[in-house]
């Protein structure tokens, strides 16, 4: 497994759309499907496995630089933390804590697995020991030391929501009204 912390995507990467050279449509759909072959729709930072909504990513944060070397697979969860501007600003679902008694991958994995037995953000939180909340800046030194907790707080994107619904739903879980 990699080592997962707290980072977001380089702006010192981002072009505007004329100069882009990003891959699109089919091109993109065949090289996402080789790469998710090739790991196993399995996640770099925690193992987690998921037919649907894995994330394959550029792992230089550069959307034009499509060698396969440059590719990893990486889950919802652990997406939301390694880009934190999105999860703690853009979608405001991810929190940071300067303390846990585990790294960043456990608690992604353990969050996981005690929400899917019905635990509520409180228990998982005491559980993990995470202490003293802590503001996102733009600031990967300051980031890196810092843990991200990705909460129960419903996502404004589709692609998360859509994910934690599909994950239930593998669990078996066919009550309805869940979110
Ligand atoms: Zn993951």
């Amino acid at each position: 497994m990699k080592i997962l912390f707290p980072s977001f995507a380089p702006p010192e990467r981002w072009r505007n759309s004329a100069q882009s050279k990003k891959l699109e449509g089919d091109e993109w759909k065949a090289l996402r499907q080789r790469i998710l072959a090739r790991d196993n729709f399995t996640c770099a930072y925690c193992g987690y496995r998921s037919d649907k909504y894995q994330i394959v990513d550029h792992i230089d944060g550069d959307p034009e630089n499509n060698s396969d070397v440059n590719f990893q697979i990486v889950c919802q969860m652990c997406n939301l933390v390694k880009h934190s501007g999105q999860g703690c600003v853009i979608q405001g679902i991810v929190d940071l804590y300067q303390e846990a008694k585990y790294s960043q991958s456990d608690i992604v994995r353990i969050t996981r697995e005690m929400r899917d037995k019905g635990s509520a953000d409180t228990e998982i939180i005491a559980f993990l020991g995470l202490k003293n909340k802590a503001p996102f800046k733009m600031d990967r030194e300051y980031l890196k030391k810092l843990l991200g907790f990705v909460t129960s707080r419903k996502s404004p994107t589709d692609m998360y929501s859509n994910w934690v619904r599909y994950h239930k739903m593998t669990l078996g879980n066919i009550k309805h009204g869940w979110n």
